[in-house]
């Protein structure tokens, strides 16, 4: 047997930080591609945010970005990772070990999303224009990589309890909230993002069935109102009740 040298640790440091439209963890889709009005913004920092050091990237479409869930809780905090763990998808009843999920609750805290690159502005430091990331802002990246769609793209792959992407739900805008979308100059993709947001249901899986409350999502700098309704036909659907300033 091998035993891994107990001193063998590794100091990382970021090479950029997400800028996004989800000021919040709350309300972020559990997977990227979920939501594809979602803008976002890796910008390089120094030295990495070196011209060169992205030269060719803007012919891939999409990239692995590897970074760390810095608002998760780390080694030293008693809510750390544990190995069993209640994934969203399976109602937050039944259990799954850690390395069978997305959990950010992890050893290391590394995550790592595919997420789409519109644009490599270099003309001051480099900027990664990036759609449907599923990045709360602020969050520090590791590593970036190329998307090889030969290699890396497996149709017939096997998703253990999460073999489809989650349904969605039907999302009404109230008239207060169309006319505040009415108003802004992003009017149409903000209320295209909270569409997509709102369709993925983030209420926590504990709390379903407590229809009566409003929840609140932060999607860039608004706070967006919702309930949750259920029709006569059983039909669920999110409201959008109101959309404030944050
Ligand atoms: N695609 C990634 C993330 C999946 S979990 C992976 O598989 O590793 C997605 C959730 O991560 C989102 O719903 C959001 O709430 C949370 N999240 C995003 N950025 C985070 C961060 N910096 N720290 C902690 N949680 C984060």
């Amino acid at each position: 047997m091998i035993d891994a040298p107990p001193s063998l640790t590794f100091t990382l440091s970021p090479i950029g930080v997400i800028e996004s439209d989800y000021p919040d963890k709350f309300g972020i889709p559990r997977q990227p591609g979920l939501a594809s009005a979602a803008r976002a913004s890796l910008v390089l920092l120094p030295p990495f945010d070196d011209a060169l050091a992205v030269r060719g990237l803007e012919d891939f479409s999409h990239l692995w970005l590897t970074f760390v869930f810095h608002l998760s809780p780390d080694q030293a905090d008693s809510r750390r990772w544990t190995p069993l763990v209640r994934p969203p998808r399976l109602g937050g009843n039944a259990r799954v070990g850690v390395f069978a999920s997305r959990s950010t609750h992890r050893p290391n805290r590394l995550g790592l999303s595919l997420v789409e690159l519109v644009e490599v502005d270099t003309r001051c430091g480099v900027r990664l224009i990036l759609r449907g990331a599923d990045l709360v802002s602020g969050t520090p990246v590791l590593d970036i990589k190329p998307y090889l769609p030969w290699a890396e793209s497996r149709p017939e792959a096997r998703a253990g309890f999460a073999p489809q992407a989650p349904p969605r739900l039907a999302v009404a805008f109230s008239a207060a909230a169309t006319a505040i979308l009415a108003d802004r100059p992003d009017g149409d993709s903000l209320g295209e993002l909270i569409q997509q947001v709102l369709a993925q249901d983030p209420r926590p899986a504990y709390r379903r069935g407590a229809e009566a409350r409003t929840y609140g999502v932060r999607l860039r700098d608004v706070d967006v109102r919702f309930r949750i309704q259920d029709d006569d036909a059983g039909e669920v659907r999110v409201q959008v009740v109101e959309i404030v300033p944050a």
